[in-house]
């Protein structure tokens, strides 16, 4: 009997995410790992049939995983603001495109719509999506994973900054469980699906993506 429980939480955990959002670079990088991991992340998701969400943008690690999960099948949605809006700006994106008006409503779209959150490697813009997003789990806006795949420990000293804050007393132990990490696409996703949430929240739980007010919802 306890290996028929332990088989049905395992299926059950299979099927954790529908839609993951996925922040990453625009650019990509110096080291052929991070397009190599940015594709077999792309592939793992068709695998698991998950769905993307993302910047909306065609070029750099955006670019490479994007056309991957696309051409895998599975639906693939980009949340662009409008004066991102150019080829020359962002690419040419892959699946259906949501455009938007700022910045805030992209992340809060974004927020709403995925069921959980991975960065791959990247720069400052892909650094705030993620740390907002950890924030906002942080805070109570949600309770969705948040992982970061640390390629060729890309993210080694971000890290080791979350670890002095927990030493320095600025974040709680159970806080700083809320960033889980592994260094393959499949090893993170594993985690993420195992991930339940430890801390406090600071605020009430209230519907606060709720209010995103514009943003209709992904087709699939
Ligand atoms: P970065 O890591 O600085 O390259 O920024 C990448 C993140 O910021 C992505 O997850 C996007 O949401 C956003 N972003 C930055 N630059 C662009 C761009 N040219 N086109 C679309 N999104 C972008």
């Amino acid at each position: 009997m306890e290996g028929v429980e332990e088989r049905s939480v395992v299926s059950e955990k299979k099927g954790r995410f529908k839609r993951i959002c996925v922040f990453c670079g625009s650019r990509a990088g110096n080291k052929p790992s991070f397009r190599d991991t940015a594709l077999e992340l792309g592939k793992h998701m068709v695998e698991k049939k998950i769905n993307l969400i993302f910047g909306g943008g065609g070029l750099g690690l955006m670019g490479l995983l994007s056309q991957s999960v696309f051409n895998g099948g599975c639906h693939v949605l980009g949340v662009i603001p409008a004066a991102l809006m150019t080829d020359e700006i962002s690419g040419k994106p892959a699946g259906e495109v949501q455009i938007v008006a700022d910045m805030h409503e992209r992340k809060s779209m974004m927020a709403k719509f995925a069921d959980a959150f991975i960065a791959l490697p990247g720069g400052f813009g892909t650094m705030e999506e993620m740390l907002e997003m950890i924030t906002w789990s942080q805070l109570g806006i949600h309770e969705k994973p948040v992982g970061l795949l640390n390629v060729d420990g890309y993210y080694n000293s971000l890290l080791a900054l979350f670890d002095k804050g927990v030493e320095e007393g600025f974040i709680k132990d159970s806080e700083r469980h809320i960033v889980v990490s592994a260094e393959t696409a499949e090893e993170l996703i594993r985690k993420m699906e195992e991930y339940s949430p430890l801390h406090d929240t600071v605020a009430l739980k209230q519907s606060w993506l709720e209010s995103v007010k514009s943003g209709h919802a992904p087709k699939c």
